[in-house]
């Protein structure tokens, strides 16, 4: 532990599982207080629990819902945690091409995705009086088109765009808002993609220029750096992890 989040709250949403896992431990390791959180608070707890370093917390939070955002809050500052960092993780993927569009799995991305963000953004505002810093997890499908990705890109997309609006609209109130942009990353969500799209993972491999997906620990890392404050100065930037995907 080196101490690079000494001193600070992060909540972490989607924490129960793959990148929102990984940026939890990664942040603990570097001394944060970390607050997971999860639509499925078991599991959310279960990150909590094995993190390094004392006072982290566990809780279940579905991040579609307003209130359900207030309460997580509410039980930070009871535990006397005043919440200097955010990553907005928690995520849905549902791919389908367009002449077959899921109208629900658009609208439970929506939901997740989008109305997810903006409302941790909301809730990041008020709770961030001394300023902080908010990572808010996008895709490569955010920046540009692929077949069956049209609406995931859209709620992608919409995660970059509010990135932007927020960092210009809270740059004032000291708080810093990037967004980050993962090609494949080997989480269940990558693996439920694969099959989605019914393509050899070695296939789609070779799209990528260091010729393999990425770690949620590689991941993690850059929202590390972002979160701390050897990113002072960085604010309203979208950072591609996808070893190269869309520098073709
Ligand atoms: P994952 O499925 O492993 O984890 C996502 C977590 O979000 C789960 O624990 C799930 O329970 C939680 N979640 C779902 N709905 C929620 C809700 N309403 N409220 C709170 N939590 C909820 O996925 P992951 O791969 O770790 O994805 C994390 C983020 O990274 C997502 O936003 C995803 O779109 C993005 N992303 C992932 C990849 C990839 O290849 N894995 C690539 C680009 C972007």
């Amino acid at each position: 532990m080196s101490g690079r989040m000494a001193e600070r709250v992060v909540m972490v949403t989607g924490a129960g599982s793959g990148i929102g896992a990984a940026a939890s431990l990664r942040l603990a390791e570097e001394g944060a207080t970390v607050i997971a959180t999860d639509i499925d608070g078991a599991s959310a707890e279960r990150t909590a629990a094995g993190l390094p370093g004392e006072g982290h917390l566990g809780l279940s939070h579905d991040v579609t819902s307003d209130e359900a955002w207030a309460a997580v809050f509410r039980a930070a500052r009871a535990a006397g945690l005043k919440v200097d960092g955010l990553v907005n993780n928690a995520g849905l993927l549902s791919l389908h091409p367009i002449h077959a569009l899921d109208i629900d799995g658009l609208q439970a991305m929506l939901q997740v995705n989008v109305v997810g963000v903006a409302l941790g953004q909301k809730h990041a505002a008020h709770a961030m009086t001394d300023g902080g810093a908010i990572v808010n997890v996008s895709s490569v499908a955010g920046l540009v088109g692929a077949p069956m990705y049209n609406s995931y890109g859209a709620t992608k997309g919409a995660v970059r765009a509010m990135t932007k609006g927020a960092a210009s609209e809270l740059g004032g109130q000291g708080i810093r808002v990037n967004s980050i942009h993962p090609g494949v990353i080997e989480t269940p969500m990558a693996e439920s993609g694969v099959e989605q799209l019914k393509i050899d993972p070695a296939r789609l491999k070779r799209f990528y220029p260091l010729g393999r997906f990425g770690t949620p620990r590689e991941v993690a890392n850059v929202i590390l750096f972002l979160l701390s404050d050897e990113a002072a100065f960085v604010t309203g930037a979208e950072v591609t992890v996808d070893g190269g995907l869309t520098a073709q």
